[in-house]
């Protein structure tokens, strides 16, 4: 019987890639390691409607342990892959077990960046287990105190006000967010956090975490019940560069997602690729997906380069953040009705590279949607007209 191929990592990326080998045909003995106790789900409820209490593990499931057995997918649940060879094709868990390999995807993903000064009271939030941890402290009248305002930040500031808590988020820089997003929704981030009565505070540096409070660098005292953490994602690389291959920020790979090594490829957060001529990982949802997918296809052979556009999602209280695409130093502002905004990203030829919007409810998607359709039809835009709300965005894929 031939080697079999393995996923290590058993989330979104890792998830969907061994769903992908099936669809498309692979019948060969296919296994699926994670160290996490369940089967594959997604992590964008974790912070929402899961931690809200309104949604549970089975909604956020991507395939149920059923589905893996129907699928004859091997699931290797709570085990870790602990070292990888590949100059012999093997590997080895955690429990001490070997196993041979024809093929290897690393969906490893990441886990939560730790403050060092930490203590008691600290939690963070990357797993299913660490939201119900979370879930069960956010009582009305909790004095929450979220380190971080970027995005695990600002979304369980949102569900923990719609909870009840007092909700203060402490940001180390400038803006909220800031690495990621424009300036100008930042600012309407920032405007909106504080009208739903969070208290934040930008540009604060935390010296020391008790049970009881929280102490800046600038003397100020902070008590709380509670202390969140959301100040990074750290990728689990570890694996990787232990067993020789290239490593930067993430697992590298090439265009066809493969990594250094040979028969072995990179997908979701994890995974380093060029983005516009630059080495870069993307934390999506969307980028999990559609690199999970395409790594399986790759696993079969079919050497196709990896060219999907990036864009991911935030919710906060009833307005929703999207952003498809590159930003570029071209921007411009298109207004949208009650108040959203569309910035739209050219090159300098006019080209539209990027879109974010910021709108009420899920209103914006529909002018991501079209954003994503003039960026892969590529057709020039008019600066002027693009930023007349009049003009419809379709009227120049119909052009
Ligand atoms: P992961 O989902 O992290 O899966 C990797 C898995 O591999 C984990 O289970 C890990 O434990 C396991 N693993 C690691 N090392 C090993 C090993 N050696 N052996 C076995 N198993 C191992 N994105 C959006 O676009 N929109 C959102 O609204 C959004 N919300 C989010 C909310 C939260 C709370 C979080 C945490 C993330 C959110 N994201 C969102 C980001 C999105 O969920 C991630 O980009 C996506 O989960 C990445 O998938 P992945 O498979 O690469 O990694
Ligand atoms: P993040 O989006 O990188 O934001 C972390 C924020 O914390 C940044 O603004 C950072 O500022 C700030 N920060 C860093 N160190 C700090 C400190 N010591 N004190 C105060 N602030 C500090 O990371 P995250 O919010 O923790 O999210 C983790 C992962 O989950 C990411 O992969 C993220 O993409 C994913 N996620 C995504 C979504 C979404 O897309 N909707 C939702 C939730 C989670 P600097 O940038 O200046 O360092």
């Amino acid at each position: 019987m031939s080697a079999p191929l393995i996923i290590v990592g058993a989330g979104h990326a890792g998830g969907r890639a061994a769903l992908t080998l099936r669809e498309e045909g692979y019948d060969g003995r296919l296994i699926l390691i994670g160290d996490e106790p369940h089967a594959p789900y997604e992590r964008p409820p974790l912070s929402k409607a899961l931690l809200q209490g309104s949604q549970d593990l089975a909604g956020c499931s991507l395939c149920d342990s059923a589905r893996l057995a129907e699928l004859d997918i091997e699931h290797i649940a709570g085990n870790a892959v602990s070292r990888l060879v590949p100059q012999h094709q093997q590997l080895q868990l955690a429990d001490g077990g070997w196993l041979d390999y024809a093929g290897v995807l690393l969906a490893t993903g990441g886990r939560a960046r730790r403050l060092p000064q930490a203590q008691a009271n600290v939690l963070y939030l990357r797993t299913h287990d660490e939201a119900l941890a979370l879930r069960a402290q956010l009582r009305p009248g909790t004095r929450l105190v979220i380190v971080g305002g970027g995005f695990i930040g600002l979304e369980v500031a949102a569900t923990a006000r719609g909870l009840g808590c007092a909700v203060t988020v402490l940001e180390a820089g400038p803006r909220l967010a800031g690495r990621v997003l424009p300036a100008v929704i930042s600012a309407a981030l920032l405007d909106l956090h504080r009208e739903q009565g969070v208290d934040v505070r930008l540009n604060v540096t935390v010296e020391s975490i008790q049970a009881d409070a929280v102490h800046l660098v600038d003397g100020q005292t902070l008590p709380c019940d509670l202390v969140v953490v959301g100040i990074g994602m750290q990728p689990n690389i570890e694996l990787a560069a232990a067993a020789g291959l290239d490593v930067g920020q993430g697992i590298r790979v090439d265009a066809h997602l493969r990594t250094s090594a040979a028969n072995i490829y990179a997908a979701g957060d994890v995974c380093e690729f060029r983005l516009g001529g630059l080495y870069q990982r993307q934390e999506t949802w969307r980028n999990a997906e559609a690199q999970g997918r395409h790594a399986a296809l790759n696993l079969l052979g079919r050497a196709l380069p990896f060219d999907a556009v990036p864009g991911f999602w935030s919710d906060h209280y009833d307005w929703g953040l999207q952003t498809v695409g590159v930003m570029t130093p071209k921007v411009v502002s298109r207004a949208l009705p009650h108040g959203g905004l569309l910035l739209c990203y050219l090159d300098t030829d006019g080209y539209l590279q990027g879109a974010c919007g910021w709108a009420p409810g899920n209103s914006v998607a529909k002018d991501i949607k079209l954003c994503e359709r003039l960026i892969i039809a590529h057709v020039p835009l008019p600066s002027v007209g693009l930023a007349d709300p009049a003009i419809s965005l379709k009227h120049w894929l119909r052009g």
